[in-house]
């Protein structure tokens, strides 16, 4: 096992990896920017390297910088994280010639998967099952429009190498296509330095329903279950949930297979999460994430893993630690995502000092994964999103009951936030019922915020 790992990263992330390694009595290497001198990750760490300035391209997206800080500390891995550089091959590369480990898979499975159009052929020749639509070479407008009109409205026009629902554009007439083509285009080219698209059939009522999958250097792959995060607003998810309420056994079945499969499709090592949408008893690839998610904590709390741990292990050399059949799912989590923002301005990210942050007191079924602390300040630099609280419960009834009643615990002041926002969502009686769609948040907005 490492003796050193440096964490690419900020915030909860950072702090839930730190949690992990000392706890496997691995020391830990944090890194920060100037905005982040005394923030929690930088504390909880054995050392910290400052990078840069608070723009992430100089200093958490700086791979040179992280390269060299690798180096100069003697670490022997590097733990990236979600989001800055977790699924940048280049980096990945890097750190290679630097003789230093990426804790994440090999850089052609990042190549492949980095693209929505790549990865849909591959997952089509694997057999797994695909949302219809054009996911091809040709990118002329004119082949754009004929694939449109045979894919009918509404459709779904994405960058190929998009995330974080940029370059996405829902299209109801052939009228919007053009504008629409040209606008993702350009978000895609900003946001990714790439311009392809690919079109989708809009589905009109799908769930989102995600497989955490695993593979090691030995050939072994298993999943660790699903979890479903149709609890979306605009594209991006609210509140997740594990297992996916009311999925038929032949579907849960399947979709496991279909997540190993694409796994070994690509010769995949470490945590990935292949995501499909389902509807009507039906599912439908829609892509792969090459890292651990933000979700990732109601996975652990329903199969009882530390899939940090795996991570580790994984990239050490080390086989899976278990088999498919040695797996379990065990009681029903939630996690609702804390994000520094204002429903009341449209959503829009908030920024100031946490003068009061009081977190549920935590237990074994309830954990809060937090970056921040009382007092500190929230900037414009980085993503909002204050901190992940998790609860588990023997059944989905019993842990949304301790979701509410965790909710209703917190207290943030100084900042605006989506607490209540999300003490609305997780009392709503139709998602006490059973699962929702991708649309149900934006369809009941206004009853909710
Ligand atoms: P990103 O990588 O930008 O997050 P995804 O392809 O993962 O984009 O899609 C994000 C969300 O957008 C999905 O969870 C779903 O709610 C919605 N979505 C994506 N594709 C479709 C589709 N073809 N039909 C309906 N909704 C879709």
């Amino acid at each position: 096992m490492f003796e050193k790992i440096l964490i690419a990263n900020r915030g909860e992330i950072a702090c839930r990896v730190i949690k992990t390694a000392r706890r496997m009595g691995i020391r830990t290497v944090a890194v920060y920017s100037s905005a982040d001198a005394t923030a929690l990750h930088v504390q909880m760490a054995d050392e910290a390297v400052f990078l840069g300035d608070a723009p992430p391209r100089d200093s958490y997206l700086a791979v040179d910088k992280v390269v060299a800080a690798c180096v100069r500390t003697g670490a022997q891995a590097v733990h990236p994280g979600y989001g800055f550089l977790s699924e940048n091959a280049a980096f990945a590369e890097a750190l290679a010639a630097a003789g230093v480990v990426f804790i994440g898979p090999p850089v052609a499975a990042i190549e492949a998967m980095g693209s929505k159009a790549e990865s849909k052929r591959l997952m089509a020749q694997a057999g797994v099952p695909l949302v219809p639509g054009y996911h091809g070479h040709d990118q002329s407008d004119e082949r754009l429009t004929a694939e449109a009109e045979a894919i009918g409205y509404p459709l779904l026009v994405k960058a190929s190498a998009g995330g974080g629902g940029k370059g996405m554009r829902v299209v109801s007439a052939l009228a919007e296509l053009p504008a629409a083509l040209a606008g993702a285009r350009r978000e895609a080219l900003a946001a990714f330095g790439d311009d392809s698209l690919l079109l989708e059939k809009y589905l009109d009522h799908p769930r989102h329903v995600e497989m955490q999958v695993f593979g090691d250097q030995h050939g072994n792959y298993v999943h660790l279950f699903e979890r479903d995060c149709s609890l979306q607003r605009r594209h991006q998810k609210v509140i997740e949930e594990a297992p996916a309420p009311d999925l038929p056994p032949a579907i849960r079945q399947a979709l496991g297979e279909a997540a190993v499969a694409a796994a070994r499709a690509v010769g995949y090592v470490g945590a990935g999460t292949v995501e499909f949408l389902y509807q009507d008893e039906a599912f439908y690839f829609i892509e792969m994430n090459t890292r651990l998610q933000v979700e990732h904590p109601v996975t652990e709390m329903i199969s009882g893993q530390d899939l940090v741990e795996w991570q580790l292990r994984v990239a050490a050399g080390q086989p899976l630690p278990c088999r498919q059949d040695q797996l379990q799912p065990r009681g029903h989590a939630f996690e609702a995502r804390l994000y520094a923002e204002d429903p009341h301005k449209d959503f829009l990210p908030a920024t100031g000092t946490l003068r009061r942050l009081r977190p549920p007191v935590e237990t074994a079924t309830v954990r809060v994964d937090s970056g921040v602390v009382e007092g500190d300040t929230v900037s414009v630099h980085y993503d909002p999103m204050l901190a992940k609280l998790i609860v588990w419960g023997e059944d989905r009834a019993t842990a949304l009951r301790s979701l509410r009643r965790a909710l209703a615990e917190y207290q943030i002041v100084g900042v605006a936030s989506n607490l209540a926002f999300l003490q609305a969502v997780a009392a709503h009686p139709a998602f006490a019922v059973s699962a929702v769609s991708t649309k149900f948040l934006d369809q009941n907005r206004a009853a909710l915020v």
